[in-house]
């Protein structure tokens, strides 16, 4: 369900950028944000005063459907943030610079899309320097957040990645299944029936039906009154003390399945779909 959001006071959230730069730099923090809420690295959705929210796009640069998107994107003057696949991102930089220049995030989705909660530390952080390398050489700034492939993570790992990479883990609260490609207006219909202020939105920009979806998505979603803005400017508007941890804290198995078709090694089988609000 959709909270109502029209008498939801703006006055105590910053205003995100109407067009060109974002109030936030997407690839850095300012400082003292990390502080506010410093014990909090974990994030599946955050608890704002306004009707912000932050749409995401997983496993990309594609080649033909991320600079579609883009276009998408800048039409409505909405920043986006993008988790990359390292190896996606090597290969096509220059979609990676035209992101950032345009206002949107990118996060770090690991090098070749493993599940990380049953990997060693060596291994995890292999897949982490290697796609940190490839955005920053790509945009001039390494990324401040991970999402982890299938949303597998430990607690543990969660930790001293955060410690050693300075990343906040970003998991997500609205999930529209979009990699079973299930057509553009079911992608559509679940997106805006369960986005709520704070939402952290999953979705893919490899699905040529995901991105089909997005122009009345994100015209709907403007509609009801919601603003888009980057995870790290979402975070910056958590309110203090009231942050949400993400709920899958200590889970070792992601919910989200493997897309079908894809050539990404280590399957994760399905397990519930309890990473979601309560
Ligand atoms: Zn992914």
């Amino acid at each position: 369900m959709t909270t109502p959001i029209a008498a939801k006071p703006l006055a105590t959230a910053p205003p995100p950028a109407a067009t060109g730069r974002p109030t936030v730099s997407p690839n850095e923090r300012p400082a003292g944000t990390a502080t506010s809420n410093h014990n909090v690295i974990s994030y599946s959705e955050v608890h704002v005063d306004g009707p912000y929210i932050a749409m995401t796009f997983d496993d990309g640069p594609n080649e033909k459907l991320t600079p579609e998107l883009l276009d998408i994107l800048k039409a409505r003057h909405i920043h986006a943030t993008f988790f990359v696949v390292g190896q996606n991102a090597e290969r096509f930089p220059q979609i990676l610079e035209r992101a950032v220049r345009e206002g949107h995030e990118i996060g770090n989705h690991s090098w070749s899309h493993p599940a990380f909660a049953k990997m060693s530390e060596s291994a995890v952080r292999r897949e982490l320097q290697k796609t940190d390398d490839a955005i920053r050489a790509a945009t001039g700034h390494s990324p401040v957040l991970l999402r982890p492939p299938y949303g597998s993570i430990t607690a543990h790992q969660k930790q001293w990645i955060h410690a050693d990479f300075g990343y906040d883990i970003i998991l997500w609260d609205v999930d529209p299944l979009d990699w079973k490609r299930p057509g553009p207006s079911v992608v559509m219909n679940r997106i805006v029936k369960e986005t709520h202020p704070g939402s952290i939105i999953l979705s893919h920009d490899i699905h040529p039906g995901t991105i089909a979806a997005m122009p009345e998505t994100l015209d709907r979603l403007q509609a009801e009154g919601f603003k888009f803005v980057t995870v790290s400017e979402l975070i910056t508007m958590a309110k203090p003390g009231s942050a949400k941890e993400s709920h899958a804290a200590g889970s070792t198995v992601s919910p989200t399945p493997i897309p079908p078709g894809f050539a990404f090694p280590t399957p994760v089988p399905s397990a519930s779909p309890g990473l979601t609000k309560p």
